[in-house]
């Protein structure tokens, strides 16, 4: 099965004239490494014309984050409806960072029906800000996995993308072992399961938080994950060409 790498751009880079040049790098790493499936996240006011220049290669968009409604009065929002319009095909829901500035479960669960509603993956972000050693993280990670997916019906859970994302990862020094996120890859589809029933098995599960070229390969094979959501080594050509090559080859 072909690794799923999510570029998250975030609000990288400053200029569109660097965003080009930072495609132009990501295909290159993209047409490379033909055994990995790209999907780039730039900011939502670069994508049209990235797609133009994407000339139906390899790689697919994904908007950082969407709102429920379909149209009306939600100023500086976008809806799934026009992020299909645009040609993205997957969106970015409950990103931690995100969940920073206010977004709740709640609105997690209505974004991940918009998307599907309009043909858009989700993909949902889940996991908790800090980790302590009695293990309240997986009741964090239950609700929001609860939550989230509670307007999915269960034909469509295929459809649906997890990403296990804690906050204490993302950004930091180093990411988090596979080993560990082997028990939560199991956690949750086993929670996804008992809520939804076998369907739950076709979800696929992503880790993101501090990946490179030095971890992404064991990750891969030892996380139990089916890809990667990659924030900063996704933001610089080289760095991304390296870890694409870490990935391809390991
Ligand atoms: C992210 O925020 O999606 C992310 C994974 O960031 P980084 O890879 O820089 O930790």
């Amino acid at each position: 099965m072909k690794a799923l790498i999510v570029a998250n751009w975030k609000m990288n880079p400053a200029t569109w004239r660097t965003a080009k040049r930072l495609f132009e790098a990501t295909k290159e790493a993209a047409d490379y490494a033909k055994s990995v499936t790209v999907v780039v996240a730039p900011p939502a006011l670069y994508v049209r014309e990235l797609r133009s220049l994407s000339r139906g290669k390899r790689i697919t968009f994904a908007l950082q984050n969407v709102h429920y409604g379909s149209t009306g009065a939600y100023t500086g929002e976008i809806s799934c409806a026009q992020a299909k319009d645009a040609g993205i095909l997957y969106a970015i829901i409950g990103h931690a960072e995100r969940r920073e500035m206010g977004e709740t479960d709640d609105d997690t669960r209505k974004k991940v029906a918009a998307a599907l509603a309009a043909d858009i993956t989700p993909i949902l972000c889940v996991g908790e800000t800090t980790r302590s050693a009695n293990g309240e993280y997986f009741n964090t990670v239950k609700e929001q996995l609860r939550t989230g997916l509670a307007d999915v019906a269960p034909a469509k859970l295929g459809r649906v993308i997890i990403t296990y994302e804690p906050l204490w990862t993302i950004g930091a020094d180093k990411a988090m072992s596979p080993r560990d996120m082997h028990e939560m890859a199991i956690f949750i589809r086993k929670t996804v399961v008992e809520m939804r029933g076998e369907n739950g098995m076709s979800t696929k599960i992503l880790y993101g938080g501090s990946v490179d070229e030095s971890n992404a390969g064991e990750m891969l094979r030892r996380g139990d994950v089916h890809g990667l959501l990659v924030g900063r080594a996704s933001e610089d050509g080289d760095k991304f060409m390296a870890l694409m090559n870490a990935i391809h080859n390991a």
